[in-house]
């Protein structure tokens, strides 16, 4: 599942091929990831530009020339590809988004899980989720005072409470996993029993894990945005090989269905 630096990744990149390009045609293929009608959706589209992209939390946000947002939840298995209207299409494409210069956008999604709305400045709020994301943890509004305030406000794992929307907007499974190998704390630890010792270490990992991963994705990532590319990751889906610090086996549970992976040893 794309989290903050996947999604970040994908948002300069498009930002950087389909802004201000004329949308020459709309084709959908599977209706089910829609949560707006599809005339609405291609009425939207075909005619118009894209004039600015932006991401909030797990949402990206394409506002076209006529002040309407097209809001991307990619959910599970969600992914966006870009590339010639030649190139065959994915079994797995729900909609193509055709531009002027021969390029286009689709939409691609295994799971049908995924949801595009299509709203109004003013109808945002209705976009389930979208009001209620909590904090952008690359912001400047995001301070350690903030994080110890949230770890205390949210008594279970700590892991659970990076991934809480409402607190942290945009940490998922993988990067939990992969801030709290950093900062060497166990993510099954109660998020409100961490030290002050440990939560500054906590909040400078979650910068650092979260930048360095935009600046790796952004490395590898080439032109085929659509195909996941985590080679990096120092011990999510790592379970089972040694850890990367000590050499132990990463420990691989599933709490409430989540894979969780961290090194016994080196993380308290
Ligand atoms: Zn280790």
């Amino acid at each position: 599942m794309p989290e903050l630096p996947e999604l970040e990744v994908l948002k300069n990149f498009l930002e950087q091929r389909i802004l201000n390009l004329k949308i020459q045609e709309v084709i959908v293929k599977k209706p089910l990831v829609f949560r707006c009608l599809l005339d609405s959706f291609r009425f939207a589209l075909v005619g118009n530009k894209i004039t600015q992209i932006t991401r909030s939390g797990k949402f990206l946000v394409f506002k076209n020339s006529s002040n309407q947002f097209l809001i991307i939840n990619l959910m599970l298995s969600g992914r966006l590809q870009y590339t010639e209207m030649r190139t065959k299409t994915n079994a797995v494409t729900c909609f193509q988004i055709r531009f002027e210069n021969d390029q286009e956008l689709r939409y691609l999604d295994q799971k049908l899980m995924g949801r595009i709305y299509l709203v109004t400045e003013t109808e945002l709020s209705t976009v389930p989720q979208f009001m209620e994301l909590g904090l952008e943890p690359l912001s400047d509004d995001f301070s350690l005072m903030q994080l110890q305030d949230g770890l205390q406000r949210y008594q279970g794992m700590v892991k659970n409470t990076l991934r809480n929307q409402h607190f942290i907007a945009g940490i998922g499974n993988a990067y939990s996993d992969e801030i709290l190998f950093h900062a060497g704390i166990n993510p099954l630890r109660k998020s409100s029993d961490l030290s002050p010792e440990e939560v500054n270490r906590l909040y400078d990992s979650i910068k650092i894990v979260l930048k360095s991963s935009i600046k790796q994705i952004q490395e590898n990532i080439g032109d085929d945005i659509h195909i996941e590319n985590r080679e990096f990751m120092k011990v999510h889906n790592r379970g089972g090989k040694p850890c990367l610090i000590c050499g132990t086996k990463i420990s691989e549970l599933t709490p409430e269905g989540k894979l969780t992976n961290f090194c016994r040893h080196y993380q308290k």
